[in-house]
């Protein structure tokens, strides 16, 4: 049954940050009004919202009462207790459904859907004990990748195993996790898609990744791959999406292998920070497509109107905690800045990204890295100024 959720209605966003901020922005663009809840006040949601709910995922009373404010329900983040969202679904249709969340949260029974559905991945053992990851590690062979199977992401609870370390890491391990063998990937691509009530899906195009310390810095959309690796790609994000009856969006990355193998790495059922470069670029940004889907609205054209790159700025640019000078940004036509309002500046944290437009995507890059490089210069030059 089709839930219709139209422009004047409210939208209730489970988590306050930066994803929900730009779904936030999309909403009230179209008339929603926008209802947070996150345990952290003045998150970058929660300062765009015309509601900001802050409390614990375990205080029930006023998780219901964020539920009976609103229409519909959605999430920007994965870890939110599933129990959590089971209960809300009781009050209010929650999209994607609860068993989407149950299923991505965690990566050892991501792993296990991969697997049991056919879909390409690295081999991986779940493992719980000291005992258990010696085995695993005799099985898998290093180096290898170490995964927490809760809590983990941009690189966060992941630990490469080396013989240097092997003794180390056993000796301080604990469950449960995923081990996984190492990938010598050529190139990392993503595809996020949308589904919608009726069970339609449509993916925006394929971007290409390019990490950091295991930290997104740049993604160039389209990306650079043969035509054949792209529309294998869209169709693994497809396969995956309807699999898990998403309704709403799912974020699938893959590495690309030298020998031209697709392996599926993680999946995200939300807004992804390598869809970002559709807000500025493409008919339809990630944002309101997933407003859409919810919403029981049809889906907006994903078209690229233009090539682009998006550069993460990271809180490694916020030194002594001062906002940093955009001019380098700012100065060029075809660039757009995104800055999320949060404002402690930690290093590796996501704080806003930047996006540049250009028809050429080899010209999108270059304009891009040199943005990327004369910020940083432009930064590091105002710490040793004189104050
Ligand atoms: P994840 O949090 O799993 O998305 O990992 C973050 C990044 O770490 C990935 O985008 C890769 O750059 C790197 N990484 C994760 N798993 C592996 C692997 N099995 N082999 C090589 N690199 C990996």
């Amino acid at each position: 049954m089709l839930v219709l959720t139209p422009p004047g209605s409210t939208i209730g966003l489970l988590g306050g940050g930066q994803l929900g901020r730009m779904f936030g922005i999309a909403a009230r663009r179209m008339g929603y009004r926008v209802h947070t809840y996150e345990p952290a006040p003045d998150s970058p949601a929660g300062q765009i919202s015309d509601r900001e709910f802050t409390g614990s995922y375990q205080d029930g009373v006023l998780l219901n009462e964020f539920a009976d404010s609103v229409d519909v329900i959605t999430f920007e983040f994965e870890n939110i207790p599933f129990t959590v969202v089971e209960g809300l679904a009781e009050r209010r249709p929650v999209f994607p459904r609860a068993q989407v969340l149950h299923v991505c949260q965690n990566r050892a029974r991501e792993k296990c859907f991969l697997r049991n559905g056919g879909y390409p991945h690295a081999p991986f053992a779940l493992v719980e004990t000291p005992s258990d990851l010696a085995a695993a590690i005799e099985r898998i062979g290093l180096p290898a990748v170490l995964k927490t199977a809760d809590f983990g992401y941009d690189g966060k609870g992941q630990v490469k195993i080396t013989t240097e370390n092997r003794p180390e890491v056993l000796r301080s391990f604990s469950g449960p996790a995923v081990l996984e063998a190492w990938v010598a990937f050529d190139r990392e691509l993503s595809v996020v898609c949308a589904r919608d009530q009726h069970g339609h899906a449509l993916p925006f195009s394929v971007a290409e990744n390019h990490h950091v310390r295991h930290i997104l810095d740049h993604t160039i959309a389209p990306g650079r791959f043969d035509p054949a690796v792209m529309a294998q790609a869209s169709e693994i994000a497809e396969a995956i999406t309807h699999d898990l009856e998403v309704v709403g969006l799912l974020a699938v990355e893959f590495f690309l292998t030298p020998d031209r193998q697709l392996l599926v790495n993680e999946l995200a059922p939300r807004p992804h920070n390598s869809g970002h470069f559709t807000f500025d670029a493409c008919v339809t940004s990630q944002f309101e497509q997933q407003l859409r889907a919810v919403c029981g609205l049809p889906f907006g054209s994903p078209a690229p109107l233009t090539a682009a790159v998006m550069v993460n700025l990271l809180g490694d640019l916020w030194r002594d905690g001062r906002m940093p000078d955009w001019h380098p940004v700012l100065k060029e036509p075809n660039a757009k800045l995104h800055i999320y309002g949060k404002t402690e500046g930690r290093p590796g944290r996501k704080m806003g990204h930047f996006c540049v437009l250009d028809r050429n995507v080899e010209a999108a890059v270059t304009t891009a890295l040199r943005i990327k490089e004369e910020l940083h210069r432009a930064n590091s030059l105002l710490v040793s100024a004189p104050a």
